[in-house]
């Protein structure tokens, strides 16, 4: 298997290329978060190990750099103990795991076979990470929307506010709500960007469409749902 190892600290690059190297994968290391996009976004690899703190561009611009991309590679995040807030922004925009650090080489192994194994995101099965509603299918995997059959080309937060909305179907959602599950803002912030989201949203999955999935109830908030 093909990996890249994004990592600016010496000896832990050095010992993540020996180590996984010897354990039969070819490897390849960016020292930076610069060559990390570049090798990430235009090599052929089967997973990406990134850590969060680099110079030049951060991880997360790493992650959405590749997240851009329509082509699916897994990325095991490397992150400091400390930071919390960075393992569930990185899991948000879309990295598959995480490894906090100082970790076992055992455990990294353990990480690294776990997402190749589960591989590349397939259409087969009824699994839990296809959402479908009407013509509308979501693979939370592939982080892919798209409407009969057509992509859409929605930002991280699209992607997620979409995803919530198609995990509660039928329900009504308060702005309060998709601002604190979606933004993770406190409920007095100004929901207004939730407003704006949800007007781009519906520009891209109902405006092309004769039947509407996304409504607007009135002082309550949005559902997703077929309506006849
Ligand atoms: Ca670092």
């Amino acid at each position: 298997m093909r990996l890249l190892v994004v990592e600016d600290e010496a000896k832990l690059s050095q010992y993540l290329h020996k180590g996984l190297s010897e354990n039969g994968h070819v490897v390849d290391v960016a020292r930076d978060g610069i060559e990390g996009r570049r090798l990430a976004t235009g090599g052929d690899y089967d997973l990406v190990l990134l850590d969060l703190q680099l110079p030049g561009v951060d991880g997360f611009g790493v992650l959405a750099a590749l997240r851009a991309q329509s082509r699916y590679t897994p990325v095991l995040m490397l992150t400091a103990r400390d930071k919390v807030e960075d393992r569930v922004r990185g899991l948000e925009q879309g990295a598959d795991d995480y490894l906090v650090k100082p970790f076992a080489f055992s455990e990294l192994l353990a990480r690294v076979g776990a997402l190749l194994r589960r591989g590349a995101p397939t259409s087969a099965g009824a699994n839990s990470t296809q959402l479908r509603l009407a013509d509308l299918d979501v693979d939370l995997l592939a982080r892919k929307a798209t409407r009969a059959q057509q992509r859409l080309d929605l930002t991280v937060k699209e992607f997620n506010l979409l995803t919530l909305l198609l995990r509660r179907r039928g329900q009504i959602l308060s702005r309060t709500t998709l601002a604190e599950q979606v933004w993770e803002m406190n409920f007095d912030s100004d929901t207004n960007v939730v407003e704006v989201a949800v007007r781009r949203l519906r520009a891209k999955l109902d405006d092309p469409y004769t039947a509407k999935l996304l409504h607007t109830v009135r002082g309550m908030g949005y559902v997703l749902e077929e309506r006849a």
